[in-house]
């Protein structure tokens, strides 16, 4: 049997898998097993944040692997330790961490501790957490509950987690709370369901309007967070400080991990909350790699200027195909554009496989941009040119 075959009789068939066989890849370059190069524009789903084969994360993978990749928990993990620290500086505000494995881990865990919050402290328990619309918030029953896509919640799942009020709007959302209402819970940009970012006034109003309620504010960072909007966390952008940020996919360059990120430091005590794998030596030391990489990108404002370089190049093609897009979205390396149709949505990103530049879809017919944050700028010219080179050809 070929791959494709071995693939389709040994591993379950939950996605919708494309065969182009990857061996290796370097930067924002990846190469298939035939020796063809694609530029990536998708670093997995946002993941490789510093791109494929980064020496310096490399470096630091393999010297952790060789010393201690795991032991557990019950121990004091020193790059953990250092990790949340990082976070914590980075971020610039008193928080403290709990290490996941993944997305919708962090988010159960955000979940978790907005409940027991809700318990401490109030007479009577709160436990609703209001969502939104077209949100994506992972894939297990309590955040697949959560995520605001009636196509996320087939019966064949059922029953779901309760608690989870889906609203329509941030107004909405804040007209809904009740006296059982212990959060609101979103993405500053909405990532999986479409690149569509809320409006900095609607989002403050929010923060604030939440605040005077007692109401607790989660934010999903899973992919807006890590730099990928321009500043460490969206949460700067937009200047706020939620109640509790979460955050997965660019963090560990690729290696698993997620992280709860509060300032209600006293709410979980001993037993509440663990993880097997959460936070080993690993992953945090991937993480410290990782953030050390991007906080250089970061303060040499080189991150600043490939972000005005892409979305230069990407506001031409969106402004030279109207036939095909509607308009751009998004917010620094975190980009869309939208497809008049999924039809032709399908098409763009078939297309720009075929010319050797990868895009992601998102939502119903948007083609989102998720680069590295390493790219360079003579990636960024050859990726544009061969999505031309494939609108044209469609
Ligand atoms: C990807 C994503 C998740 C889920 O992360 P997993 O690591 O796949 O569990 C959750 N929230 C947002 C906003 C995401 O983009």
């Amino acid at each position: 049997m070929n791959l494709e075959e071995l693939d389709k009789h040994y591993v379950l068939q939950t996605y919708g898998r494309n065969y182009t066989n990857f061996t290796h890849g370097k930067s924002s370059t990846l190469y298939d097993e035939n020796g063809k190069d694609y530029i990536d524009f998708a670093s997995g789903i946002g993941v490789n944040s510093v791109g494929h084969g980064n020496e310096k994360l490399v470096n630091a993978i393999c010297a952790q692997a060789s010393k201690i990749i795991h032991i557990s928990n019950l121990q004091v993990i020193e790059p953990q330790v250092k990790l949340a620290q990082k976070i914590s500086e980075l971020y610039g505000q008193d928080v403290a961490i709990f290490f996941a494995n993944s997305g919708a881990e962090a988010n159960e865990g955000a979940i978790k501790l907005a409940r027991k919050y809700g318990e401490v402290k109030f007479d009577s328990k709160k436990y609703k957490i209001i969502t939104l619309e077209n949100s994506f918030h992972g894939r297990t029953l309590a955040t697949v509950k959560a995520t605001g896509q009636d196509s996320f919640h087939p019966t064949c799942f059922a029953p779901y987690i309760e608690g989870f009020i889906c609203t329509a709007s941030v107004q909405e959302a804040i007209d809904a709370i009740d006296d059982e209402t212990v959060a609101v819970m979103l993405e500053l940009v909405q990532g999986e369901g479409g690149v569509e970012a809320f409006s900095k006034n609607e989002i403050q109003y929010l923060s604030s309007t939440l605040k005077e309620k007692n109401v607790l504010l989660i934010v999903d960072e899973v992919q807006t967070g890590i730099y990928r909007t321009g500043e460490f966390l969206a949460s700067q952008v937009y200047g706020i400080k939620p109640d509790i940020i979460t955050l997965a996919k660019g963090l560990g360059g690729g290696v698993p991990i997620g992280a709860v990120v509060t300032p209600h430091k006293d709410i979980f005590t001993a037993g509440d909350h663990g993880s097997t794998f959460g936070g080993n030596y690993l992953s945090t030391s991937a993480g410290l790699a990782v953030l050390g990489i991007l906080e250089d990108l970061y303060k040499s404002n080189k991150l600043a200027e490939t972000i005005e370089y892409f979305n230069a190049k990407l506001e031409k093609i969106a402004s030279k195909y109207p036939q095909y897009f509607e308009k751009s979205s998004g917010i620094g390396l975190m980009r869309g554009l939208r497809a008049k149709d999924s039809e032709t949505q399908g098409k763009i990103i078939k297309s720009c496989m075929n010319e050797g530049v990868i895009v992601l879809k998102a939502g119903r017919n948007t083609v989102r941009f998720l680069p590295s944050l390493t790219i360079t700028n003579s990636e960024i010219d050859e990726g544009f040119i061969r999505l031309e080179k494939a609108l044209e050809s469609l």
